[in-house]
């Protein structure tokens, strides 16, 4: 394998080798930039690598296993080196450089990689910061301003290596070199003005004290640093004045320690420059000896404070949300392992509240990120307001927020501040002159009643929130142990389900639509049935659970598409005319928008036609999250032809926008309504306005749930076009649909006797 190898090779080595830096012992700095890199990019791993002849070698390596190294021609460094930009490979899988690397192919299987070129001047790239992990993705341009802020800490820390180095060669030089004339050589000069240079870079300057005399010489970056002219003659006295009485005893009693062992030290002390301006700086302090006695000190002084500022302003970026400034779901972790550590030891409660938006994605969908932009900080702006300042509220992303009551005197305060947000988010909220409402739904949970480690306390939280959810939103719910039952059932429920698809258990029955004028099967509705091996076969309210399980119901939605289809294509090939078929599709099986995709291409498979099918919703699945893709996936399905069925009609959020917005052909009327259409006037009265509803926007009407002749006869004469229900037959098995059509008669199901198929069941 070979590596590309720039123009200036021997220059860039020179300047490599003259840092003197490889093989030299690891810098708690480096590799914390590592460490904080990967933390902010959520990468597995970050080096610096630099670039020798023939090898890279690590700097600081964080997450790449033990190596020292790489070989330079497997190192995607040496290609980084080739530019003064930044290398970024979205997916290495695809990039001919990289394709065939070890590294690629084998551990650690890098896909994406940045790597950014370190310089200590222009165009001499010495090595580079690489980031990399095992998923293909892009790199951000916010993201890339980091990378380039990283980097420059590394580069001042080189410096500060170069600094430290050259000028600790200058003092000695100075000291051997008595004579004027050969202090006034070219080369000094050269190499002076170059130290200045640095010296004024990097904020560095070095300081020499002989012991014996205490006669203490300054660096240009020294009194650079003191803010005094460079005529004014350096004592003790003066260089300590500037450091406040604190830092002043603690840096004398480090030096008298120094003194006495002979060990070196590095400290950082605030400091006041003669202009009065406060700063921080780093102190280092050698000592040479002479005849086992300190015959000198000398040391380098570092003005660090914008590289803190920067160091600290990149510790806030890692721990904060940049859209509100709220702590991030690392910072809250250690934040509540905190709270919780404090409470074992001094008793009280911390709670933790899990809160999250109701409608926050419609507000996103309908109008526009920047509206959501503006509720997600509002919505921290009054979760603040309503908590006190030894709290933390955080954002854990998209739109789930954690509030943690650090120190809580009674367990009940959690429920007590929950209803406090829950009435502070109720407020309206303004945007552009329009009012929006948004409320939120609250998991509550408290240690050390429901946990004592943050994770099961979250854990926990979510149970609550979940429940709040479902019993209906905006609410707040304290967990509660017989929750972790539900929950334990509900999985327990999905793993025997997983396990059921596999087996094939899973099956459609179809029950027929007839039509109320004519008698005639027109179509049929496909219902899940679920033949357990043990309990016979099942109907969904054994297992509805499964419906909002993001995962399973769409696992599920698949199968029984697949299996939908098939039995329609075999009735085709045997003739049968059985009209249209209606599936049930729920919420989650909307996700990802690639239902028409997965709908028009079953249907294609089967070679079927688009007019052989309808989809069944609920209303439930306009209002939660994702609504326009909801939209956009139905008009892509109506469009290619396919009926839109609005299900269990008038139990929901019934809005007419709802018939307006989104592509609806057919209107079903909850059994429910059915039922008692002949005794409660109530139920009569929405029945016709449903009917008459759908006749004026020219929606068709179906009524389920049809057990009797005489509802039937009150359908059809108020205009009813469909009906479903035992009457005319219970969701059958495919095998029987054939001999059903072939049996049934029209006259009979419109006129005659109830019950007039029990004979063929
Ligand atoms: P649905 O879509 O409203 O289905 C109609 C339900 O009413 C079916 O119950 C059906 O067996 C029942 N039914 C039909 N005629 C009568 C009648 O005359 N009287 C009475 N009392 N009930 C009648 P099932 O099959 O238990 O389904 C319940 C619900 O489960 C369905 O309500 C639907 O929301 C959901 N579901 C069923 N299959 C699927 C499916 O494949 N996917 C999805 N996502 N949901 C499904
Ligand atoms: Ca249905
Ligand atoms: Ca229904």
């Amino acid at each position: 394998m070979s590596f590309p190898i720039p123009d200036n090779e021997a220059e860039r080595l020179a300047e490599l080798h003259a840092l003197d830096i490889l093989n030299s012992p690891p810098s708690a700095v480096l590799d914390g930039v590592c460490v904080l890199a990967r933390k902010m990019f959520n990468l597995p791993s970050a080096c610096i690598g630099l670039v020798d002849r023939d090898r890279q070698w690590f700097k600081a390596n964080s997450g790449f296993g033990q190596v020292e190294g790489t070989s330079r021609a497997h190192s995607f460094s040496a290609w980084t080196l080739m530019d003064n930009e930044m290398l970024v490979v979205p997916d290495a899988r695809d990039d001919p450089r990289f394709r065939d690397n070890i590294y690629v192919v084998g551990d650690p299987h890098i896909r994406f990689y940045i790597g950014s070129p370190i310089a200590l001047r222009p165009g001499l790239n010495i090595g580079s910061l690489c980031l990399f992990g095992p998923e293909p993705r892009e790199l951000a341009p916010d993201e890339r301003e980091i990378v380039l802020h990283l980097t420059q800490i590394i580069v001042d820390q080189f410096r500060l290596h170069e600094a430290t180095r050259r000028t600790k060669r200058e003092l000695e030089h100075r000291r051997t070199s008595q004579s004027l004339l050969e202090m006034q050589s070219r080369e000094l000069w050269r190499r002076q003005t170059l130290l200045a240079q640095t010296e004024r870079l990097a904020k560095v300057g070095g300081w020499e004290l002989d012991v014996a005399t205490r006669r203490l010489s300054w660096s240009d970056g020294v009194y650079r640093i003191y803010g005094l002219p460079p005529t004014s003659e350096p004592t003790e006295e003066l260089a300590l004045a500037h450091f406040p009485l604190e830092a002043r005893r603690h840096f004398r009693r480090k030096f008298v320690h120094a003194l006495r062992t002979g060990e070196a030290f590095e400290i950082e002390l605030p400091f006041v420059n003669a202009q009065g301006q406060h700063r921080l700086i780093r102190q280092s302090c050698e000592l040479e000896i002479e005849d086992g006695v300190p015959a000198r000190a000398f040391g380098i002084m570092q003005d660090v404070t914008e590289r803190k500022q920067a160091e600290q302003r990149m510790w806030h970026m890692a721990n904060h949300d940049a859209l509100t400034d709220l702590p991030n779901r690392g910072l809250m972790r250690d934040k509540l392992d905190i709270a919780l550590r404090r409470a074992r030891r001094s008793g009280g409660y911390v709670g933790v509240l899990l809160v999250d938006l109701d409608q926050f994605k419609d507000v996103n969908d309908t109008l526009g990120h920047d509206a959501g932009d503006a509720l997600l900080i509002e919505v921290a702006r009054r979760l603040m307001a309503s908590v006190s300042e030894l709290d933390t509220v955080a954002r854990l992303g998209g739109d789930e927020f954690i509030v943690l009551l650090s120190r809580m005197e009674n367990a009940d305060d959690g429920m007590i501040v929950a209803q406090r947000i829950l009435a502070a988010l109720s407020l309206p909220f303004e945007y552009r002159r329009t009012s929006l409402s948004c409320r939120g739904s609250i998991g509550v949970t408290v240690a050390p009643d429901h946990g004592t480690d943050p994770s099961t306390l979250l854990k926990n939280a979510d149970i609550a929130l979940y429940r709040a959810k479902s019993a209906g939103r905006g609410i707040a719910v304290a967990y509660d142990p017989r929750m972790q039952k539900a929950t334990e059932n509900r999985v327990q429920l999905a793993a025997r389900v997983r396990l059921g698809l596999k087996n094939g258990e899973f099956q459609p029955f179809y029950q027929p639509k007839v039509s109320l004028s004519t008698g005639a099967i027109v179509g049929f509705e496909a219902l899940l049935r679920w033949r357990h091996p043990r309990r016979g076969v099942l109907g969904p309210q054994d297992f509805s659970a499964i419906f909002e399980d993001p995962h399973l119901s769409v696992e599920m939605g698949e199968r029984l598409l697949q299996l939908t289809t098939r039995d329609m294509a075999q009735w085709t090939a045997l003739g049968c005319d059985y009209g249209h078929v209606a599936i049930n599709v729920s919420s989650p099986e909307f996700a990802h928008g690639e239902l028409p995709e997965r709908v028009l291409t079953a249907l294609d498979l089967a070679g079927l036609g688009t007019e052989r099918l309808t989809i069944e919703v609920t209303e439930t699945v306009f209002l939660g999250r994702g609504t326009e893709m909801v939209r956009q996936s139905l008009q892509i399905l109506n469009q290619a032809g396919i009926r839109i069925a609005l299900d269990d009609f008038g139990t929901g959020f019934a809005s007419l926008s709802h018939l307006k917005q989104f592509p609806v052909d057919r209107i079903k009327i909850d059994r429910s309504f059915v039922h008692d259409i002949e005794h409660d006037i109530d139920d009569a009265a929405i029945v016709r306005a449903v009917i008459n509803l759908g006749q004026s926007l020219g929606i068709e009407t179906v009524a389920e749930g049809v057990e009797t002749f005489s509802q039937a006869s009150y359908l059809r004469a108020n205009g009813c076009d469909y009906a479903q229900g035992f009457l005319y037959s219970k969701a059958l098995p495919a095998s029987r649909v054939p001999a059903l059509l072939k049996g049934w008669s029209p006259e009979l199901a419109s006129y005659g006797a109830p019950g007039p198929l029990d004979a063929l069941m």
